[in-house]
Order: structure tokens, then sequence, then C-alpha cells
């Protein structure tokens, strides 16, 4: 599966954030699965239109329900028809102190609810400095996704997004992205032991400051399956050449 995810983080009053969606979803894409992540509170407006575009969260709480302020559960999620939700993005490890454990609750929360998750990994500029990317990203996998059986990560995306990268139009050349993705997919093979056929088909999608000038180059790489895409997500130029980047 070919995807290209859009991620809006806390951009675009409603008049903007509308227009936007409204041309996107418009507009007839074939073989991609386009997920458009906007802000939350334009969620439930947004999947009342759906034609072709999906929508994703970009957050869950990490609670069933009760009496948690401010927070939104994955059931009321899928109550009005999200099918995605990003998690493990590395703002909000870094911003909003979650831990590998939080982002594995609210996984199986997620999965438990029909939702599936878009798994974020990436390492640090100062972890790539010192070469030890691939243990970060071990250990982001192994404590994020730990207790899913092969099924429940046939409904997961993953995302792989070098912190270094983000919003900092710094990109991973497209061998650093096939390297690291490999180096995914193999973890993955390993640990659920999968056939290639089922491995192949788990997306493995590239973000960091993929835009519409290297998308093509990256999305060219044998084990890079698309894009999560922040700042050029915002502009329906950009975005949509990036979505005819395969
Ligand atoms: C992101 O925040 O997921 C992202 C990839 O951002 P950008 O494309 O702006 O680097």
């Amino acid at each position: 599966m070919k995807v290209v995810a859009g991620n809006w983080k806390m951009n675009m009053n409603y008049k903007e954030a509308s227009a936007l969606f409204n041309s996107l979803n418009n507009r007839l894409i074939n073989d991609v699965e386009v997920i458009l992540c906007p802000p939350s509170i334009y969620l439930s407006e947004f999947s009342n239109k759906l034609k072709n575009v999906k929508l994703a969260a970009q957050n869950v709480s990490s609670f069933i329900s009760g009496a948690y302020t401010g927070e939104v559960s994955a059931q009321m999620l899928k109550n009005i028809g999200v099918d995605y939700c990003l998690i493990g993005h590395s703002e909000r490890r870094a911003l909003f102190n979650e831990t590998n454990e939080v982002i594995n609750t609210k996984i199986h929360l997620l999965l438990e609810n029909e939702i599936s998750p878009i798994f974020c990994c990436g390492e640090s500029l100062t972890d790539r400095e010192s070469g030890v990317q691939n243990e970060i990203i071990h250990n982001q996998l192994e404590l994020g996704m730990n207790g899913l059986d092969l099924t429940q990560l046939q409904n997961c995306i993953i995302a792989y997004e070098p912190v270094w990268a983000i919003g900092t139009g710094l990109t991973a050349t497209s061998d650093q992205a096939q390297e690291m993705h490999f180096f995914i997919r193999n973890y993955l093979k390993k640990r659920f032991q999968i056939e290639n056929e089922i491995l192949s088909q788990i997306p493995i999608l590239y973000g960091g400051s993929c835009n519409a000038e290297n998308a093509s180059e990256i999305f060219s790489k044998n084990d890079v399956n698309g894009g999560l895409i922040g700042g050029a997500a915002l502009k329906e130029d950009t975005f949509s050449s990036i979505i005819q980047s395969f």
C-alpha cells in the first residue's frame, strides 16, 4: 500500500482547514491512501464528508474513559469515523513527555477500537552522530509495540521520522531512509516471524522535511512506502505533488 499522510499539527484556522480538506477530499487519487491529520476539533465535521481521503487524529488519550479533563478517547474517535491516529510523534515524546510505555498503552487502545496507529519512531541528531540510531529505533519499536501480535501489526503503519529532519529542512538522504526502513522491516520480520509477502505489505513511511522536490527520490526506494508530511502538507499544490511522486 502506498500512503501519504499530512500532519497539520496545530495549524490553520477553520476556514483554511475546511478549504484544504475539501479540495483534497474532492480529488480522485488512484492507488495512494491519502490520510489527513487535522487538529482534533475539525475531525467530526470532516468525517461526515469523507470521499477520497481518510482521517487520522494527532493524539488519543491513554485512558479508556472517565475523569480526564481535556482528553479524547479512542472509542470517541472511532465513533465519529476516524480510521487512523498518529502515535509516538517526536513532538509528543519531547514536549508532552510521552514515554514508550504510554505510547504502547495508546497503541493497544487504538487497536482495540479498530483504529490503525501510525506509529512514529526516530532518533535525535546526537544519536545519529554517535552512530546509535539502530539501537534507538530498535528500542522504540520493542517497547512501543510490546504485546502486539501479527494481526495487530498488520493494522499498523510505521513512520520513520529522524528527529533531526523534522521541520528543519534537513532531509535524510534516500539511502539513509532506505537503510533505516530496511532495518525496521527486518526487525519486524524477526520479531513477528513474518513471511516476506506479508512483511512487504506493512507500510513504512518516511517523515522529515519531505517535500515536492525530494519526495520522488525518497519514495523510489524499495522499503519506503510513502511519507508522513508536516510543513509541506499545509499547501494544496505541494501536498498534491507529493501524492503524485510515486
Ligand atoms: C512531521 O512533523 O511529522 C514532519 C515530518 O514534519 P516536516 O515534514 O515539517 O519535517
